[in-house]
């Protein structure tokens, strides 16, 4: 579960955040759209704090992640991210890189760690590339790599900023398929994503972020369907 009360983040003299207030709910598959230039990267980078609040609180399952002195790597134990460069170790093989977190934070052995890796890229369907070199992927299977990992940490809740905007359109479904199992299988998720059909069928709930903040937000039916904000009407209407 995520709470957020009114947070704002500033760069410099701009306010990108300029309050938002919600709660995600531990099963709940959120989804994030808006214009460019919104926030809505900022606001998934806040909540695992590579971004600092400037002011405001989120509050993790009953943690505090803005209060002073929070466990950063604790956080981020907690919560995974995906974006949209994949950044995956380009010197380590796939099983590597999947292993890679937890045994260097020393939560698993090596043999352990191996057996998760395997594991989950069983679950998102890349057994056969375990010990392949990540340049050897093509990009839809290196964004499944990026998942595999950081599912490997256990997470309660995952991050996806675009996660399919850097792909050839022939492999954003393969990536959107995995998304769409672990939003089946109870996963905490959110999700900025420009994939509205994505957005459409997997969310609980879709919010729409302009200017900082939360302008509307409800079902993807009502969003989708029916927007009240003059500001939502406009976005959807060049995006559908
Ligand atoms: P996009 O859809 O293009 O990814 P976004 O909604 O994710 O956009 P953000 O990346 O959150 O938008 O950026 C919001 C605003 O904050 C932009 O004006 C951006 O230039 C500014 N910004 C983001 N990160 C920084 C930073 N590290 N320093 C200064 N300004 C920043
Ligand atoms: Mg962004």
């Amino acid at each position: 579960k995520i709470h957020v009360e009114g947070l704002t983040k500033d760069f410099d003299d701009t306010q990108v955040l300029r309050g938002i207030d919600i709660d995600i709910h531990a099963g709940e598959v959120v989804c994030v759209i808006g214009p460019s230039g919104s926030g809505k990267s900022t606001f998934l980078r806040c909540i695992n704090r590579l971004e600092e609040a400037t002011s405001g609180q989120i509050v993790i399952d009953g943690t505090s992640i803005t209060a002073p002195g929070a466990n950063v790597d604790k956080i981020r134990q907690h919560v995974g991210m995906v974006f949209q460069q994949f950044n995956l170790f380009p010197h380590y093989s796939v099983r590597e890189n999947v292993m890679y977190a937890p045994v260097e934070l020393k939560l698993m052995s090596k043999e352990e760690a191996s057996a998760t890796a395997e594991r989950l890229l069983a679950r998102v369907g890349l057994s056969e590339k375990a010990d392949a070199m990540p340049s050897s992927l093509s990009g839809g299977q290196q964004q499944r790599v990026a998942i595999a990992r950081a599912l490997a940490m256990n997470p309660d809740i995952m991050l996806f900023d675009e996660p399919t905007s850097a792909l050839d359109p022939e492999m954003v479904g393969e990536v959107l398929d995995v998304m769409r199992e672990l939003a089946e299988q109870g996963m905490t998720m959110v999700v900025v994503t420009h994939e509205m059909g994505f957005a459409r069928e997997v969310a609980d709930r879709v919010i729409f972020v302009d200017e900082g903040i939360i302008q509307e937000q409800g079902t993807p039916d009502e969003v989708f369907g029916n927007p009240q904000n003059p500001r939502t009407q406009s976005f959807l209407s060049k995006v559908l």
